[in-house]
């Protein structure tokens, strides 16, 4: 496969350590392969602990001078590099398609989306403010400081390659903080390229680095950065367990730590609801990027007065998707990203049917003309708790119906998860918006609306979903810590 870019310098195959394009210390690569065949089309540096080591000394020795730096210094040269990416949107777009295989429109929109946090803590950074406290004693001065807390390790995951690393760098380096950065195994041309637009952007030597590592070299490279006492933040997006793990090991330096982690979104169509709209939403919010998102409901429950209705509209919709290669106009739904992804879909739906569930559309394997990690858009009917799908993400275009008939049994069910990322339900009962908005336990709600991501709004989960935010005004709290200066003998 050829990935044909107007800038062909963003097809970036070398880490960036300390502003040098450079191979991993023992020499070995890593293959990136297109998601819808499994064949290699470029490689990267399969990294060891050695070369994480070495990014984290260049970050370490550019901290002093990065964090002095003035807060407008700082936003000048993120905006820049915010430019850089959309000047770039359509060669990143292709990148992201080509490895990930996103259907090119949606790539076309995480750019934008990506780019719109880099432009946001841009901005955000000139306002960073602390306080000046009331004194109880005469004489003195009680002022709270916002400092960047050090070096950052960010760890990304494949689904998002850009946004969910331009929403973890931006706001890092608006607070002051350098970072080391390790994009997942089957996505390292997205946020290799964004590194060198960083460096484009002209973000100093030794700010932003970037390692690239196999999954079965990964675990040495973070272990090299939970070990390592001058990494002070990790921010991590990715699944529960590997979330879990980070948690456990940074304990010995006892490190700040944002998890973003998996979810399993219920997705509530009350029988006041406007049936056109839920249909409209869980089309947005379930199939984007072929289900594979962390916010995509996982569990669709639709009260028995609509369901039938609801099911044979949602069915016509989803059945006339189109399916085939990402980079192509008219793909809707891409490739999922490797072999691994597409036998747990089947194995989801196979454990489901085997329950009792019904096929009305999909629930099968698509070969196209360019390979076979394909699957159809499927909706399924009489889907249980006891069913795996319902209590494990399926991180595929299945959409699992369960037949509810009462609020409170609806709420118990979505309620009972260990995850808590975001939830979605459709009413046109004021009173009802407000009830189950407040006892559904996740980070985020969408009422009446299936796309709730913005970068002016706070992401994240509770419960096993993780902690911390990212966006909004509260995203750069977690790359800063609070001093407090107490000055006395004034009076
Ligand atoms: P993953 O396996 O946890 O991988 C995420 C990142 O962690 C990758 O860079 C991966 O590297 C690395 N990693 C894997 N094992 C590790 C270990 N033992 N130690 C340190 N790092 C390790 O998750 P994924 O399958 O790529 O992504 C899908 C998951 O991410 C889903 O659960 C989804 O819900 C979640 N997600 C959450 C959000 C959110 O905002 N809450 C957003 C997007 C995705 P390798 O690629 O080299 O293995």
């Amino acid at each position: 496969m050829a990935l044909n870019l107007a800038e062909p310098a963003l097809l970036r195959t070398q880490n960036l350590i300390d502003d040098q394009w450079r191979d991993a210390g023992l020499g070995a690569r890593l293959p990136v392969s297109d998601p819808a065949t499994g064949e290699a089309f470029a490689s990267v540096p399969d990294s060891d602990a050695g070369d994480a080591r070495l990014a984290v000394d260049a970050a370490a020795a550019a901290f002093p001078a990065w964090s002095r730096r003035t807060a407008r210094e700082r936003a000048q040269l993120i905006k820049r590099w915010h430019a850089l990416i959309l000047q770039h949107q359509e060669d990143l777009a292709r990148i992201i398609s080509t490895e990930q295989g996103k259907p090119l429109k949606e790539a076309r929109g995480e750019v934008q989306y990506g780019a719109s946090y880099v432009e946001w803590f841009a901005e955000e950074a000139t306002r960073i403010c602390g306080d000046i406290v009331a004194e109880a004693v005469p004489g003195r001065k009680l002022l709270v400081l916002k400092e960047p807390v050090g070096v950052v390790a960010a760890i990304t995951p494949w689904n998002f390659p850009l946004a969910m690393i331009a929403r973890k760098i931006a706001p890092a380096l608006a607070a002051g903080c350098t970072v080391v950065a390790k994009p997942a195994e089957d996505t390292p041309l997205t946020a290799l390229a964004l590194a060198w637009l960083a460096q484009q952007a002209g973000i100093p030597a030794g700010v932003l680095n970037m390692v690239t590592a196999s999954r079965e070299h990964t675990p040495g490279v973070v272990d090299a950065w939970l070990l390592d006492s001058r990494v002070r933040k990790i921010t991590f997006t990715g699944s529960t367990p590997v979330g879990k793990h980070l948690a456990r090991e940074s304990a010995a330096t006892l490190k700040k730590l944002s998890l973003e982690l998996g979810g399993n979104a219920p997705f509530i169509v009350f029988e006041d609801a406007d049936l056109d709209a839920a249909v409209d939403g869980l089309m947005a919010s379930k199939f984007r990027n072929g289900g594979q998102t962390c916010v995509c409901p996982n569990r669709v429950y639709v009260h028995e007065a609509v369901h039938d209705d609801f099911v044979e509209r949602l069915a016509q919709r989803v059945g006339a998707l189109h399916v085939g290669p990402a980079t192509e106009e008219a793909a809707q739904i891409g490739p999922m990203i490797n072999a691994r992804a597409v036998d747990k879909i089947a194995r989801h739906v196979e454990d489901a049917v085997a329950r009792g569930a019904r096929v009305v559309t999909g629930g099968k394997r698509v070969r196209t003309e360019d390979g076979p990690h394909y699957y159809a858009p499927t909706v399924l009917v009489d889907a249980t708790p006891a069913m795996e799908l319902s209590c494990e993400e399926t991180f595929g275009p299945v959409a699992p119906i369960f037949r509810f008939r009462d609020e409170a049994e609806v709420i118990r069910d979505a309620n009972d998860t260990p995850f808590g990322l975001a939830a979605y339900f459709y009413s046109n009962d004021v009173r009802r918006i407000w009830r189950v908005a407040q006892a559904l336990e996740t980070g985020m709600v969408g009422i009446n609306e299936g796309a709730i991501a913005a970068e002016a709004a706070p992401f994240g989960g509770v419960k096993e979903s993780g902690y911390g935010r990212e966006g909004s005004r509260h995203g750069l709290d977690d790359y800063m810590h609070t001093k407090y200066l107490c000055q006395g003998q004034l009076g």
